[in-house]
């Protein structure tokens, strides 16, 4: 449920997803930070997601595997307001059927002003950064204003 302004609260909604040649990173980095983890709520893309609860023994909600639609389905829940984080390994190195996903994926994660790793070194210190204990007042772009304004110009 989006709050106004957003508010990232002290128990996170974490979206975790791997491409398969990161997956094996994810699950390390996953596993050194299992304590912090378990404070939060984490979910995850279907092969990801599955991989992390049977190693980490957490609850992970998982969505549809990334291929057929759950980068898109993690999309819709940050416009919705309801993920706050996106830890994404993804592969600088291998073309990815659902390239267009992860694109769009990306891209959300930018205008609803979500952290995001994309690598091992950034999850590291988004991790260990004390934001992670405390609530944070997310300063999104005010997008039902632009919404507003689009609906105003394309019908002027
Ligand atoms: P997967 O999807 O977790 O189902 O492998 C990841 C992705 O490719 O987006």
């Amino acid at each position: 449920m989006t709050t106004n302004p957003p508010i990232i609260g002290v128990k996170k909604r974490i979206a975790m997803v791997a491409h398969d040649n990161k997956k094996k990173d994810l699950l390390e980095w996953a596993r050194f930070n299992r304590g912090t983890l378990s404070r939060h709520h984490l979910f995850g893309t279907g092969t990801t997601g599955s991989m992390l609860e049977n190693e980490l023994e957490l609850p992970i909600t998982q969505f549809k595997s990334g291929p057929i639609g759950g980068d898109q389905q993690i999309g819709a829940k940050i416009a919705e307001g309801d993920i706050d984080f996106l830890i994404f390994f993804w592969d600088p190195l291998e073309p990815q059927p659902h390239d267009p996903d992860i694109k769009a994926l990306l891209r959300l994660a930018v205008l609803y002003n979500i952290p995001t790793a994309s690598n091992r070194a950034t999850a590291d210190f988004i991790i260990s950064s004390n934001l992670m204990n405390e609530e944070y007042e997310n300063p999104t772009p005010d997008l039902i204003r632009y919404a507003e304004s689009r609906k105003r110009q394309v019908l002027a």
